[in-house]
């Protein structure tokens, strides 16, 4: 077939982080095109060498690397930064979608009039939450993307326990890629330019709904890892609460998707991501310092308490736990699901609830058996 044109959407820790992966293996397989786009949200940032600043993509440009979003990594000299939205997707056949959730929408018309208009696909790695506006269910990005780009444009997901930093730095680890082109070469094609074995190891599913939801999903119970962190409780009362948030994530997908199959929870996109996002994740670390604020005397407004950590602990990066805990609960209010999901309820009550910290561990709670069916 004809060569692959890659352009990443986004450029912050994650996308290039997966530039540098993309970057090597577009200049490495013989089937795609040796440059890689990739657009940048441009601002002006402060270089590490003196004073002054300069536009974030000139900056790229020359030093071949993101030295706000992902500092000391060095980017392949095929990625090419691009603050032009049209100019940086003109003519691509792999859309890399990798911007935070709340920057996707303004984007899809301008990538819609101008990508390759018959050969082109899309994954997407932003973990969020999408609603539609009439029936107020849930929606996959991946499928929110299809509907706006039009015609039979197709998306899938790469979901997994990627640490952006930790991807960047080239250590071992696995990831889920979740899509289905209708066509087995394609499929098969677009797993090859994010697998770059022996360090970034990709394994294809067909279960997009359940990759995605459980990317989406995990960001929630890391918000509770936070907390149970910053409380300074030790290992076994985090692995309670990953197994009651593990049987919360599997339920949500019952209820609200078909065919999510429980071998998903079992790949990279599950069990594995909601260890590590645990661990070591932005969420997780914001979640705890959120905790020992509210342990303290601090009784602040918990929306601007959110953004002031964000802002104090991330320089510019998002949290997607605190939108995607509000959505949970208001959807699950809505449905009069809450009492099905104490962990989901308990997070979001301590997070924007004014609900004490330390009554986290009464979310950790399992109703039902719904793990053992299916
Ligand atoms: P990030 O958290 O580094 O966010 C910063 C980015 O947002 C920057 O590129 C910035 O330019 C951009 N931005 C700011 N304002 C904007 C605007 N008005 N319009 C468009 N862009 C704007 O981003 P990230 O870490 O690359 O995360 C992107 C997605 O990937 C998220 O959904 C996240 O959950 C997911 N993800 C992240 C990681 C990780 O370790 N960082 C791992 C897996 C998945
Ligand atoms: P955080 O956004 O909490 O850092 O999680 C990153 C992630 O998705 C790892 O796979």
């Amino acid at each position: 077939g004809e060569e692959d044109k890659i352009c990443i959407i986004g450029s912050g820790n994650w996308g290039c982080a997966i530039a540098t992966v993309l970057g090597r293996n577009a200049a490495r397989l013989p089937f795609c095109n040796d440059r890689v786009n990739m657009w940048v949200f441009d601002e002006q940032v402060a270089l590490p060498s003196d004073k002054t600043t300069a536009k974030l993509s000139d900056v790229i440009n020359a030093l071949h690397e993101n030295v706000k979003y992902l500092p000391g990594v060095k980017l392949p000299s095929n990625v090419i930064a691009i603050p032009d939205l049209k100019e940086a997707c003109k003519n691509a056949t792999l859309l890399v979608f990798v911007t935070p959730h709340q920057y996707l929408p303004d984007l899809l018309p301008t990538l819609r009039a101008n990508v390759h208009q018959t050969r082109c696909r899309g994954v997407s790695l932003i973990k969020g939450l999408e609603f539609d506006a009439e029936t107020k269910l849930p929606v996959l990005i991946s499928k929110s993307i299809e509907r706006a780009m039009g015609g039979s444009f197709k998306c899938g997901a790469l979901m997994g326990a990627n640490i952006a930093d930790e991807v960047a730095r080239r250590q071992m680890c696995e990831s889920t890629l979740a899509c289905d082109f209708g066509d087995d070469e394609c499929n098969e094609r677009t797993r090859l330019l994010f697998d770059e074995p022996p360090n970034f190891r990709v394994s294809r599913i067909r279960d997009v709904a359940g990759a995605e939801t459980c990317g989406a999903l995990k960001n929630v119970v890391a918000l509770g890892a936070g907390f149970v962190d910053g409380l300074g409780f030790g290992g076994n009362t985090k692995a309670a609460l990953l197994r009651v948030g593990l049987l919360e994530m599997a339920r949500f997908c019952d209820i609200f998707y078909q065919g999510v199959e429980r071998g998903t929870f079992l790949e990279s996109c599950g069990i594995a991501d909601l260890i590590t996002t645990c661990y070591g994740g932005r969420n997780k670390r914001c979640a705890e310092e959120f905790a020992k604020l509210q342990l303290g005397e601090h009784k602040a407004n918990c929306d601007e308490l959110w953004n002031d950590i964000e802002l104090k602990m991330l320089n510019g990066q998002k949290l997607q736990g605190p939108p995607a805990a509000k959505e949970v609960y208001a959807l699950l209010m809505n449905r009069g699901l809450l009492d099905s999901f104490p962990l989901f309820r308990s997070i979001y009550e301590i997070s924007f609830g004014g609900r004490p910290v330390s009554t986290i561990t009464e979310g950790i709670h399992v109703i039902g058996t719904t793990f053992v069916s299916n």
